[in-house]
């Protein structure tokens, strides 16, 4: 009791607020701001940011640290890049990566609905409509959406291949050139062809087997696809052999070094140097050390053997001598994806047995685009596939991978889900046009909140049209017109930059990622609408 006495005096004291109404147009001028900022991005004719790096050192991730800027049109990235301090535009940058790691795509849409779903609210707010009503009318119309959406979706099957062309076009499209669109879709299909599997009877597409490697050199039509698991790492000994079929493999957690060994042999090794010849007695030692592990590794069956750390050249050397090939330092990560594909285990050397080795039917070196690589094939666990994104520029073939990965998402929601939906910001006007119609049966001022949700929708029709250099206003009323004429599946047509039918022009996204980017937006905005004081804590 004393406690919360004294929690309240402590707060009044320490405490600055900044309270209703100031509060919510404060921040819904900052989900406006940056949703203006990503809506020049939308769809096949948005424009790329130039995001310039002022991250602290720390925050920066190794890997990233010769990078200063990023070029990019993906939302996720822009967000994350922003580095704002201001918490809502970090509670906006966290929900567009729950968007990404949830649907893989849609975070442009999701951001850019917010914005303008907080805009229209705002404008609600000034004619005297309680933030309560504009919430519940708008989980209305989200709720209505919902079902909307649904009926206009139509169903893919599993081998309807040329859905998945056209989906994984669309997603690639908003990030690539048309010109490059086609043969990166033909790889994200064939990628997605060897990451089928069936789990309790149900289609499910394993994307984490296909890697994306970056090779600086040529240009983007020169990307392509490999089977098998490529790792940048060279063999230890060039008199090792370098192709191994049947491979049984080793998969070393650690080195084979004496240093690794520890407890009970440590302490067999117990040495005190008092003159030059023992020095002798404990090389020997050490010889006799690595000629056990060794021995182990030849024992379990292992023609192979990759470590994720270094190997020791004495230990190097009788390996080759055994005709067991090594390669060194792969990275974790690596080592377990190279354990999933070839149903081995990455363990300690002292755990190796026949039991966690990884089987492949070839493992050899091989030269890509001049350099040196580890191939695995035929692995005895999952398939794999790797593409290899060929660029000049490393930004661009930077931006080509995470168009590569929407894509690969893209068509593994279409699959998953079996539900697809034409794009070009046809379903956004549907809705917009069912909603407002519906609203009229809403009593109350609720019927006010439907109605800023149905205008809100309006927002992705009318970026894509004005970055496809169209007029979005007269766009907005042909296409609704329209549709209230009864002519279905008419959008932005952004390769001809006129309106056009895109289900002729082959627009599809997946029912889903179009769902879970109206849920999110909506309840960011909603969420964003509930605060209604801001408290500085000193
Ligand atoms: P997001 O991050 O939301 O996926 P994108 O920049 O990928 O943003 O743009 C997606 C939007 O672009 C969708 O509304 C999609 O329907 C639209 N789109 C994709 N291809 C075309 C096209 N050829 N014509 C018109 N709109 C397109
Ligand atoms: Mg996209």
């Amino acid at each position: 009791m004393f406690d919360n006495i004294h929690l309240s005096f402590t707060l009044k004291e320490s405490t600055t607020g900044t309270s209703d109404p100031d509060v919510r147009l404060m921040n819904i001028s900052v989900a406006t701001t940056i949703a203006n900022i990503l809506r020049t991005s939308l769809g096949p004719r948005g424009l790329a940011k130039l995001i310039i790096r002022q991250k602290k050192e720390t925050e920066i991730f190794e890997a990233d640290k010769q990078k200063t800027f990023v070029i990019t049109k993906d939302g996720a990235t822009i967000l994350k890049e922003m580095a704002s301090e201001h918490p809502i535009a970090q509670i906006i940058a966290n929900a567009a990566t729950a968007q990404d790691s949830v649907a893989g795509d849609g975070t442009l849409t999701m951001v850019v609905l917010a914005g303008e779903l907080l805009k229209e609210a705002g404008n609600l707010i000034n004619v005297g409509v309680h933030p309560t009503i504009i919430a519940s009318g708008f989980s209305k119309a989200l709720k209505k959406s919902i079902k909307i959406l649904e009926n206009l979706a139509f169903d893919v099957k599993v081998t309807d291949y040329e859905y998945w062309e056209k989906i994984a076009k669309t997603a690639l499209e908003s990030k690539i050139d048309f010109v490059n669109r086609d043969h990166l879709a033909e790889i994200t299909v064939e990628a997605v062809k060897r990451s089928l599997k069936t789990v309790n009877g149900r289609v499910k597409v394993d994307i984490d087997n296909v890697e994306i490697i970056k090779k600086e050199g040529g240009s983007l039509s020169d990307t392509f696809l490999c089977d098998g698991v490529f790792v940048d790492r060279e063999i230890v000994r060039q008199d090792m052999p370098k192709l191994v079929e049947n491979a049984k493999i080793a998969l070393i957690y650690g080195a084979i070094e004496v240093k690794e060994v520890k407890g009970k042999d440590l302490a067999d090794m117990k040495l005190s140097i008092t003159s030059p010849s023992q020095i002798a007695s404990f090389l020997e030692k050490e010889a006799e050390i690595i000629k056990k592990m060794v021995e182990q590794i030849r024992d379990s069956g292992a023609n192979v053997v990759l470590l994720n750390r270094g190997i020791n050249d004495l230990a190097a050397y009788y390996l080759a001598r055994l005709g067991i090939p090594v390669w060194n330092r792969i990275f974790v990560p690596d080592m377990e994806r190279i354990a999933r594909i070839t149903g081995g285990k990455v363990v300690n050397i002292k755990e190796l047995s026949t039991e966690t080795l990884g089987h492949a039917k070839v493992v050899r070196e091989v030269i890509v685009c001049g350099k040196k690589f580890l191939l695995i094939e035929g692995g005895r666990g999952h398939s794999t596939a790797t593409i290899f994104v060929r660029s000049g520029l490393i930004y661009e073939a930077e931006e080509a991978e995470r168009a590569l990965r929407d894509a690969l998402w893209a068509v593994k929601n279409a699959i998953e889900y079996g539900k697809v939906i034409v794009g070009g910001g046809f379903p956004e006007i549907a809705l917009s046009c069912s909603l407002k119609k519906l609203a009229l049966n809403i009593e109350g001022l609720q019927q006010m909140a439907v109605d800023a949700f149905a205008d809100a929708l309006l927002i992705i029709p009318h970026a894509l049209a004005k970055n496809a250099g169209l007029n979005p206003l007269d766009a907005l009323s042909i296409l609704k017109t329209e549709y209230f004429n009864g002519k279905m599946y008419l959008g932005i047509d952004a390769a001809k930059k006129n309106i056009g039918n895109m289900m002729d022009n082959g627009v599809f996204e997946p029912l889903q990622v179009k769902l879970q980017a109206l849920k999110s937006a909506t309840e960011l905005a909603i969420s964003l609408l509930r605060i209604d004081e801001c408290l500085l804590y000193k």
